[in-house]
């Protein structure tokens, strides 16, 4: 186990936490009193410390500001029954971390750090895990290159920092997708199965002129063909047809989602049959056209489960059942919500407590 006394503190005098109106945030808008942080250089993660949140100071020739070599994660604490921390399968989190890294030359983190680390900075600041209904304490886990280096190759010095914001619901009602037919989000061989920093800023401008039209968010198709669905916007994405659950298999252009795996698992327990398949533009739209498709939804850590209302495809929309309580995704989504918070037995393991 790593050590937490290696961990050097120095925590705020003046904690925010009694400006933040819990019943009102933001996603992304509200962060915690303190970071959690390490540094690389001389070939080793070396010191680690637990500081105030607050500006980090960068060289402008920085590598992280040219080529984006950076890599995220994001994960999500609650409170417990009892008051206690709880935090959805941070591990696996952690590994998906390191296999991001190594895609972008990053040099991995051991995962009883970043596990020890995030442990400590989560009793630093447990004031802040919210507890109303809906609502958690966002981790964000990320390594980006801080060398002065505006040459193109791997840099020799890295930090970490994990900090974390507490969150209401992400969306609060159904969305509307166009399923992309121009733009890639990545393609075979580029780095779509990682959590890099630069496949979410080539995402924008697609997304931007879809938002234009009205639509919340898009449906990426391969990037050779665009024939193949494969995610939603920054979730993997879901479909019950005739009472199975049906979705893409992750590779290489499809990220490994958490939520993903622990809806399938869920579904399988419960007896659903469950596919994870290619699945065509084309039998998805005949699917919609035929009112096939009872179900589609995005999952994914920062909205759980995203429910589809419209899905838009070259010009034209095509509406969903109206969503009730009974749906496949809904029922996943309250069971999902009750293990987190521990009002449901964790019978997969994977809730780690703090
Ligand atoms: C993060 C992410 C997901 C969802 O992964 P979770 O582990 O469930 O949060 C899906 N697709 C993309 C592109 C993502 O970045």
């Amino acid at each position: 186990m790593a050590d937490s006394n290696k961990i050097t503190k120095r925590l705020t005098d003046r904690s925010r936490l009694s400006e933040v109106d819990f019943k009102n945030i933001a996603f992304g808008h509200v962060y915690s009193d303190h970071m959690f942080m390490i540094d690389y250089l001389d070939g080793m993660w070396q010191k680690q410390s637990i500081e105030p949140y607050d500006y980090i100071k960068l060289l402008p020739g920085a590598a992280i500001l040219h080529y984006a070599q950076t890599v995220f994660e994001g994960l999500k604490a609650y409170r417990g029954q009892n008051g206690e921390t709880l935090v959805f399968r941070p591990d696996m989190n952690f590994k998906r971390l390191n296999k991001s890294a190594e895609r972008l030359c990053i040099p991995n983190i051991p995962e009883d750090i970043l596990m020890n680390g995030m442990d400590e900075l989560l009793r630093i600041d447990s004031a802040w895990v919210p507890d109303l209904p809906g609502t958690s304490l966002y981790i964000r886990p990320f390594i980006f290159a801080t060398e002065e280096n505006i040459g193109v190759k791997p840099a020799d010095k890295y930090k970490f920092i994990l900090f974390t914001c507490p969150v209401g619901a992400y969306y609060s009602k159904p969305v509307k997708v166009k399923i992309e037919t121009i733009f890639s989000r990545t393609v075979s061989g580029g780095t779509g199965f990682a959590k890099a920093g630069g496949n979410y800023a080539s995402s924008l401008y697609p997304a931007k002129l879809a938002n234009e039209d009205g639509y919340d968010q898009l449906i990426w198709t391969d990037g050779q063909t665009h024939k193949f669905i494969e995610e939603a916007g920054t979730m993997n994405l879901m479909f019950v047809v005739d009472n199975v659950l049906i979705t893409a298999e992750t590779g290489d252009t499809v990220l490994n989602g958490i939520t993903r795996d622990s809806v399938i698992t869920l579904a399988r327990d419960w007896g659903m049959q469950v596919e994870v398949r290619q699945i065509t533009v084309e039998e998805v739209i005949s699917g919609l056209e035929e009112g096939k498709i009872q179900e589609a939804f995005g999952v994914g850590t920062a909205a759980t489960v995203a429910h589809i209302e419209l899905i838009g495809y070259e010009g034209k929309d095509y509406t969903l059942p109206e969503i009730n309580d009974e749906f496949f995704s809904s029922r996943v989504a309250r069971e999902l919500d009750g293990i987190k918070t521990g009002k449901i037995a964790d019978k997969f393991g994977w809730i780690h407590k703090v």
